[in-house]
């Protein structure tokens, strides 16, 4: 069988695969039961990453979601509520998880490309009133996926931070993808990191691991997260070879990702210049956010497939996601089908 050139895979920073260094790293690894607290690549991955954060303790976890749903368990008791953006993943993509693990529910902030102001956290936090819910915890996705890669304003994550301290809320972030913000605005991660009382961090995104999230905290936020993700049956075995997988990322594909907002910027400006594209959403890191000309939608993904290239729609929008998978050549060809359509 002849095989034409490889598609260029768009739809997700989550279709990459690993690298060969990445695979010898993996085979290198040394393994225990990390269930029984035995394995030295999950300890070492939770240890390098919670140093990295400034932060006293880490655990590694199978998903993003499952990260995030540990973090919001820790923090929330049943009848408590989450104050998140209206396009938060935690409330949209984690199969109804607020309310199922935590029995908790969100108070939906409108955003701006999934930001929000501490003015509107202040005007959101409920009052002592029996009538409402505990309002315990906020929660920020940085960058903002649904946003189209938007990174946060640091003053304004600084202005949330002292408000929960003020109020006594935790303070959340999801950064599945804060490697990408922090790369591109040169921030010192210890720093940023400073803000939150928990962080998750997607390994398997543009960082190119194969699967697998770290949790961040305090020494006792992380013992408690520990017997929630047991509970939830995260408690894995043998997970050194995955965490090594993670930790090779953090240290050799954090400064590439440079090169994916590069692409990623150059697939805007293509679009930008297209006269069948109605809006481009401000390209920040590595997500491309465009809305094609009414009714066109379903020509433009089918046109990209025929020609190699796999978009996934977003309600009326396209959403391009660069990532290590994707290469300079390849951008050049995305942009040569563009003009074509
Ligand atoms: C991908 C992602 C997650 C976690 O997703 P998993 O697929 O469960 O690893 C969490 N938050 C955001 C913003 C994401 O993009």
């Amino acid at each position: 069988m002849s095989s034409p050139v490889s598609p260029v895979e768009l739809r997700s920073d989550t279709f990459t695969r690993p690298t060969s260094p990445m695979m010898v790293a993996m085979m290198e690894a040394e393994v225990g039961d990390n269930v029984w607290g035995e394995d030295p690549s999950v300890e070492a991955l939770e240890v390098h990453t919670a140093a990295m954060f400034g932060k006293e303790a880490g655990l590694y976890c199978p998903s993003g979601t499952m990260s995030n749903q540990v973090s919001l368990v820790a923090h929330l008791r049943p009848g408590e509520s989450v104050i998140c953006a209206d396009t938060a993943h935690i409330h949209l993509y984690e199969g109804g998880g607020i309310s199922a693990n935590a029995g908790a529910s969100t108070q939906l902030l409108r955003s701006d490309r999934g930001r929000f102001t501490a003015t509107q956290v202040d005007e959101a936090i409920y009052p002592d009133d029996p009538h409402v819910p505990i309002s315990t915890v906020v929660a920020i996705e940085d960058t903002a996926n649904r946003g189209g890669g938007a990174i946060w304003d640091t003053r304004e994550v600084g202005a949330i931070a002292e408000l929960c301290r003020r109020r006594g809320l935790k303070f959340h972030l999801d950064g599945a993808r804060v490697m990408n913000r922090l790369v591109a605005t040169g921030e010192c991660p210890q720093q940023y990191g400073s803000h939150f009382d928990s962080i998750s961090i997607c390994l398997s995104k543009g960082l190119g691991a194969p699967m697998g999230s770290v949790l961040l905290g305090s020494k006792d936020f992380i013992h408690q997260a520990e017997r929630i993700r047991k509970r939830m049956g995260g408690g894995m075995r043998q997970a050194g070879y995955m965490a090594a997988a993670g930790l090779y990322a953090l240290v050799n594909h954090v400064d590439r990702l440079k090169e994916d907002h590069r692409h990623a910027t150059q697939l805007a400006k293509a679009l930008l210049a297209h006269s069948d594209v109605v809006e481009v959403l401000p390209t920040e890191t590595n997500i491309v956010l465009f809305r094609p000309a009414e009714g066109e939608l379903r020509r433009w993904i089918d046109t990209l497939a025929e020609h190699g290239v796999k978009a996934a729609p977003l309600g009326p929008w396209i959403r391009f996601v660069t990532h290590l998978g994707v290469s300079q050549q390849d951008i050049a060809r995305v942009v040569m089908v563009l003009e074509q359509l």
